[in-house]
């Protein structure tokens, strides 16, 4: 079986051909600067082939028409036909209170989609003209939208209301959705299918990139999340604040004279580790730097740590203990050192790292000791794939 896979911006759409089955990735590319000019990058995982082709892309229709032509292109193509392309899936942001699961794109589903357009401004938009663009490209072809949000369903309202006036949650929808929810079931699914089904009943999920947050895990099912409407909270990210006392947002509204747009833009995109570090948001410059000496580098790391740990601490007591504790995503299958500073002092829990288990990366592992009582894993994840699967399932 043949899944389109399709992450649309609002300027960009990443795609990746691949079988649900085994995982292996056909071709994946990245269409950029859509509705300024367009440009393709591609690439041949077999062969390793590369293209990078300046094609006009005024809208997604037409990086959606690029992408299917250089599927089927004599020299960069990986099948003959569209026809060979059995379903796609697509990523989508925000699925608001109205999907719990992936599901089949009909007019139903777009409107629902439409409808979560104020909970997720920038990129249900986007997410949107990715499906119409496919609709047009590749008629009657099954289409299935998978949520980031959806996973994070299961939480109790205790862990997903906010205590503010009732009617802003009746009226308008507002409550913690939680994000990155694919990875977080793939990474718990896998962790629970690694462990043989055993001691697998209480997980934390760390999925640790430049956007981060982590997951309370109870029996495959999520129990809370550190994210909340939106991305923004929870531990503080590349370039994203976390969670902060919102009169911090009042004071610079008011000193600034700046809008609640503009003071959220600094939150979202000015803050973080990248703000702390006044280095870079990417966490191997601010490893480096912190290497040679850069106080503000320490501290982001540091920071960084302490606010990931902090949340561990509140979700093995929301879990009433923990079985397993998982790292993912760019800087938790990678940094060695971040992982190490992150479970440093949570013996008290049973967390016991292995120093030389803890440097390998990017592979499914054990870093925990053979007698810590929570086995500490890193497990790649994989977005793509779990939308490939969710596809295939319901195409099937
Ligand atoms: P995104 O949220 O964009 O999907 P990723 O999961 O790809 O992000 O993570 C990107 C982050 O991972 C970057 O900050 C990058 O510095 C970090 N990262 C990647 N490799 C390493 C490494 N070897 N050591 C530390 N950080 C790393």
């Amino acid at each position: 079986m043949n899944i389109l896979v399709i992450n649309a911006g609002s300027s960009s759409l990443k795609y990746q051909l691949m079988n649900p089955d085994t995982g292996d990735v056909t071709a994946k590319g990245l269409c950029e600067r859509i509705g300024l000019d367009g440009r393709l990058n591609h690439k041949v995982i077999a062969s390793g082939k590369k293209l990078v082709k300046d094609i006009p892309m005024p809208t997604h229709k037409e990086a959606i028409e690029a992408v299917m032509d250089i599927l089927v292109d004599s020299e960069y193509g990986v099948i003959k036909s569209v026809d060979e392309i059995d379903a796609v899936g697509h990523r989508v942001l925000h699925g608001g209170d109205k999907f719990v699961a992936s599901c089949i794109i009909d007019d139903a589903c777009k409107q629902a989609i439409r409808d979560c357009i104020p909970l997720g401004p920038l990129h249900n938009p986007a997410n949107l003209m990715g499906i119409e663009a496919c609709e047009k490209a590749m008629p009657g072809k099954p289409q299935v939208a998978v949520f980031d949000t959806a996973f994070h369903m299961t939480m109790p309202p205790k862990a997903y209301r906010y205590a503010i006036p009732t009617k802003y949650y009746t009226e308008d929808h507002l409550r913690r959705y939680g994000f990155h929810g694919t990875s977080h079931r793939f990474v718990s699914k896998r962790c629970i299918e690694l462990m043989g089904g055993k001691n697998a009943d209480k997980i934390i999920v760390c999925h640790l990139g430049n956007g981060s947050s982590l997951s309370a895990v109870k029996d495959g099912k999520c129990q809370d999340t550190s994210m909340g409407l939106s991305p923004l909270a929870g531990v503080p990210m590349g370039t994203r604040a976390g969670d902060i006392d919102t009169c911090v947002a009042q004071f610079i509204m008011n000193k600034e004279g700046i809008s609640a747009d503009e003071c959220l833009n600094m939150l979202n995109k000015k803050s973080g580790v990248l703000a702390l570090s006044g280095v870079s948001s990417d966490f191997r410059d601010i490893e480096a730097a912190a290497d040679q000496g850069n106080e503000d580098c320490k501290l982001a790391l540091e920071k960084f740590a302490y606010e990931v740990k902090k949340y561990i601490g509140a979700y093995a007591a929301a879990l009433g203990g923990l079985d397993c504790l998982v790292f993912t995503a760019g800087v938790g299958e990678n940094s060695g050192s971040m992982r190490a500073r992150i479970c440093e002092g949570l013996e008290y829990l049973g967390v016991k790292i292995d120093a030389e288990k803890n440097k390998l990366r990017g592979e499914e592992v054990i870093i925990s000791t053979p007698d810590s009582k929570v086995t500490v894993w890193v497990i790649p994840t994989n977005e793509e794939l779990m939308i490939a699967q969710d596809t295939a399932e319901l195409a099937r």
